[in-house]
């Protein structure tokens, strides 16, 4: 059963220098909120409303200043969730590409949703290490977030030629984690089957569209950033080459996380097939 998609941007970035950066000068928090026959589902959260509140932010003034973070309670994933006419309640699962501060946020703003996670990016957020303090926020799951860990069985059933986790939030083959390492230690793209076919969101396996092309052309400030949080380069870079195959198929459209033209080609589509 193909699963309806809406795409929100659930975090603007705005980092100086911007229009170096890409060509819209942004950087929006890609999520999808997905409507499944037991509920609704959502891939990543963003930034929350604990997040963009002053007087209780939780994102470091460095982290803010780096990357031009607008914290607007209107971008937040509950406020759009109601915007579009669900009641938040309705959110049961929420699977995530990583724990970095910009993607689990919004983890507060659905206490009882069930977690879905990489076993190795749920070991690394509550053991970090030095380096890695500065990527996850405990505070952001101090609620007491229903963790549901995931490991893909190397050798086990394949997706396109990449190992997968399936049967997440009960969507059988319809939703399925596919781990892609590097930029965290657990980090993982979602596929989602849709009425438009299958898409996979790749988090922040890459930043920029053109880098899932044969000419690869990201800005220096794109790479700088890559290049700060990756956990394991060669890793990185490895998932890339396959993204690149796995999208010049044309099978499947693959979008990150963080690319603003990406998020407007996928809402064009969504529009256009529902
Ligand atoms: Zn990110």
């Amino acid at each position: 059963m193909a699963l309806r998609v809406h795409h929100l941007n659930c975090g603007s970035m705005c980092p100086p220098l911007r229009h170096l950066v890409n060509e819209r000068g942004l950087l929006v928090c890609h999520c999808l909120l997905i409507e499944g026959p037991r509920g609704l589902v959502l891939v990543d959260t963003g930034m929350g409303t604990l997040d963009c509140d002053p007087r209780t932010t939780r994102i470091p003034r460095l982290f803010k200043a780096l990357v031009g973070a607008r914290l607007d309670p209107r971008e937040t994933a509950l406020a759009q969730v109601r915007a579009l006419g669900f009641d938040p309640a309705d959110v049961r699962d929420i699977v995530v590409t990583h724990l970095d501060l910009d993607h689990a946020g919004g983890l507060g703003d659905f206490p009882r949703a069930r977690v879905h996670i990489d076993d190795a990016e749920l070991a690394a957020a509550l053991k970090p290490s030095l380096r890695e303090r500065v990527r996850y926020i405990e505070a952001q799951w101090a609620h007491g977030a229903d963790w549901r860990r995931h490991k893909a069985v190397p050798g086990g059933e394949r997706w396109f030629g990449f190992d997968r986790v399936r049967d997440l939030a009960g969507l059988g083959d319809d939703l399925l984690m596919i781990p892609l390492p590097g930029h965290s230690p657990g980090h993982a793209g979602v596929a989602v089957r849709t009425p438009d076919g299958w898409l996979l969101h790749a988090g922040d396996a890459y930043f920029h569209h053109s880098e899932i092309t044969d000419s690869p052309h990201p800005s220096i400030p794109i790479r700088m950033i890559e290049a700060l949080d990756d956990a394991d380069r060669t890793a990185r870079l490895a998932n890339q080459i396959r993204l690149r195959e796995l999208a010049g198929r044309g099978e499947v459209r693959v979008m990150s996380a963080h690319d603003p033209i990406e998020l407007e080609q996928a809402r064009q589509r969504a529009t256009a097939a529902a």
